[in-house]
C-alpha cells in the first residue's frame, strides 16, 4: 500500500542524517500487517516518553529513557529497513492521532520530545546535516568571520559558565528576533541584527522548526482523512486506525500464566493485597450489595478469570452473592449463563480476554454502575477516601491525586502500586491483571504471597 509520496530533497550534506524529518511522505509499499505492527512499536516508545515526562524525569534520565526505548522497539531484523520502519510508523501514527484536537496535541508534544532527544544524541556532523536538510535560513559562520569574533564569543560563553569548544567551533548566524529566549537570557553574542548561536544551542531552533512543521502537517492530515472517510476510500484502514488509538500494548491475560489458581477461601485477602483499585471497588460493592450490573460483572468476572479463578469456583462465588439478592433460581436462570459465557462455555464459545486499563478508562459507567477506572470516574473526595483505605500514605496520596487530576490515570495507579507495595513499577500499570501479577511477584519475593 502506498502511504507515503515524495521524500524531502537533500541539500547535499556530507553525512547522511539518521533521523528523518518526515517533511513529506516517500513512496513505500507497506504490508497491512507491518502498517499496524510498526505503529504499535512506535506507540510503545511514545507512551514510554509520555510516562517519563509525567513522572518528572530529569533531562539526563529522559535521554537514557529515549535511547533505551528506541533501541528496544524500533530495531528491524534487516538493518537497512530501520529507517523505513521509522518513517512508516511515524506516518501511520499521524493518521491515528490527527483526528481530534486532544490527540493531535499529545502526538505533537511527544513526537517533538522524541525528536529533540534523538537530535541531541547525534554527532555534530549528523546535526549539521540535519540543519542543512531543514533548509533553515541560517548561515554557519565561516572561518575568517569566526576568528574575528572569537574573543567576543568566548566572553559570552564564559559569562554563561561555558567555554568555547576546541578546534573549529560551529556557530550559526540567526536574525536575533528568532531567538528571543537566548537573547533575553544573554546566551548569545549579537552584532548587526544577528545572534551568533552555538551548535549546542541550535537544538531549540531545530526543534521549533520540527514542531511547527508537524503541527501544520497534522491539521492537513486530518482534513485529508476526513475527506477519505466521506468518500469511503478508507474501508481497509479505518478499523486499524481506530483500534490503534486505543490499543493495549502489553501481554495477553486471557489465561492465568504465572500463578496457580486462586482459591475461594483466599479471595477476600487477595483482593485486599493484590487487586488494583478498579477491581477492589467492584469486589467490595459485590460483597456489600450482592449484585453488580452488567458492566461490573464483565469487568470483574473476566479479571477473576485472568487471575486464575476456575469456572466452577466462579459460579460458586457469584451465586453465593447474587442469590442473597435475587434468589438461587433467578441466578441460575439469568446470571449463570453470562459467567459460563465469559469462560467460553456458551454462545460462540470465545475465550474472552480480561479488559485492559485503556478499555476500562474509556468506558462510560452510568448511574448505579461500579465499573470503570476510579482514577478517572471517581470524584476527588471518593478517590481520596478509597486510597486512604488502601493504606496510601498522605504524601503519596497527594501525588496520586495530582496525576489523576491531570488525567494521567495509569500513572496515578502506578504510584498507588508503588506506595502500597513499597517497590517501584517502572513499566507502569497497563492492565489490571498485570497489576495483580506484579503484586503477587513482589509479595512472593517478600515471602508472603496470599494466593
Ligand atoms: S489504571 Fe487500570 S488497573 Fe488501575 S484502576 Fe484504572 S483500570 Fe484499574
Amino acid at each position: 500500500m502506498e502511504i507515503l509520496r515524495s521524500q524531502a530533497k537533500s541539500s547535499g550534506p556530507t553525512v547522511t542524517p539518521t533521523i528523518p524529518l518526515y517533511r513529506s511522505a516517500p513512496a513505500l509499499e507497506v504490508r497491512l500487517e507491518d502498517f499496524e505492527l510498526f505503529a504499535i512499536d512506535r506507540l510503545r516508545v511514545l507512551k514510554g516518553i509520555s510516562d517519563g515526562l509525567s513522572r518528572g524525569k530529569k533531562p539526563d534520565e529522559m535521554e537514557k529513557l529515549v535511547r533505551d526505548l528506541w533501541k528496544a522497539n524500533m530495531k528491524h531484523p534487516i538493518s537497512s529497513e530501520v529507517t523505513n520502519k521509522d518513517i512508516i510508523s511515524h506516518f501511520v501514527l499521524r493518521l491515528v492521532y490527527c483526528r481530534t484536537e486532544e490527540l493531535r496535541k499529545w502526538f505533537l508534544s511527544i513526537e517533538t520530545t522524541l525528536f529533540r532527544y534523538r537530535f541531541q544524541l547525534e554527532t555534530s556532523d549528523v546535526q549539521r546535516a540535519l540543519m542543512a536538510e531543514f533548509e533553515l535560513p541560517y548561515k554557519a559562520v565561516g572561518n575568517v568571520e569566526y576568528e574575528g569574533l572569537k574573543d567576543k564569543l568566548s566572553q559570552v560563553a564564559r559569562s554563561i559558565g561555558q567555554s568555547l569548544p576546541s578546534g573549529n567551533a560551529v556557530f550559526y548566524k540567526v536574525p536575533f528576533q528568532e531567538v528571543p529566549e537566548l537573547v533575553a537570557t544573554r546566551r548569545v553574542y549579537i552584532q548587526k541584527g544577528h545572534a551568533y548561536v552555538a551548535m549546542n544551542q541550535v537544538v531549540s531552533l531545530v526543534v521549533t522548526q520540527f514542531r511547527s512543521h508537524l503541527s501544520k502537517a497534522l491539521v492537513l492530515t486530518n482534513r485529508k482523512w476526513t475527506s477519505m472517510i466521506r468518500e469511503k476510500e478508507s474501508d481497509r484502514l479505518t478499523p486499524i486506525v481506530e483500534a490503534l488509538a486505543t490499543s493495549y500494548l502489553g501481554p495477553d491475560y486471557s489465561q492465568p500464566k504465572q500463578f496457580a489458581e486462586i482459591s475461594l477461601k483466599d479471595i477476600d485477602q487477595v483482593a485486599k493485597s493484590s487487586f488494583p483499585l478498579c477491581m477492589r471497588h467492584l469486589f467490595e460493592k459485590l460483597r456489600e450489595d450482592h449484585h453488580l450490573k452488567h458492566g461490573g460483572r464483565m469487568q470483574l468476572g473476566l479479571f477473576l478469570k485472568g487471575v486464575g479463578l476456575p469456572l466452577d469456583d466462579a459460579l460458586v462465588f457469584w451465586k453465593s452473592e447474587f442469590s442473597r439478592k435475587v434468589g438461587t433460581e433467578r441466578f441460575d436462570k439469568e446470571y449463570a449463563y453470562g459467567i459460563r459465557h465469559n469462560y467460553g462455555k456458551e454462545g460462540k464459545r470465545v475465550d474472552y480476554t480480561p479488559y485492559s486499563c485503556q478499555k476500562i478508562i474509556s468506558s462510560t459507567p452510568g448511574v448505579g454502575d461500579h465499573h470503570g477506572c476510579p482514577y478517572r470516574h471517581f470524584s476527588e473526595e471518593n478517590l481520596r477516601a478509597a486510597l486512604g483505605k488502601m493504606g496510601v500514605s498522605s504524601r503519596a496520596l497527594e501525588d496520586v491525586i495530582d496525576k489523576a487530576r491531570n488525567k494521567h490515570y495509569q500513572l496515578a495507579c502506578t504510584l498507588t502500586f508503588e506506595a502500597v507495595h513499597n517497590s517501584s513499577c517502572d513499566a507502569g500499570v497497563n492492565h489490571p491483571n498485570q497489576y495483580f501479577s506484579d503484586s503477587q511477584s513482589i509479595l512472593k519475593a517478600k515471602g508472603n504471597p496470599v494466593a
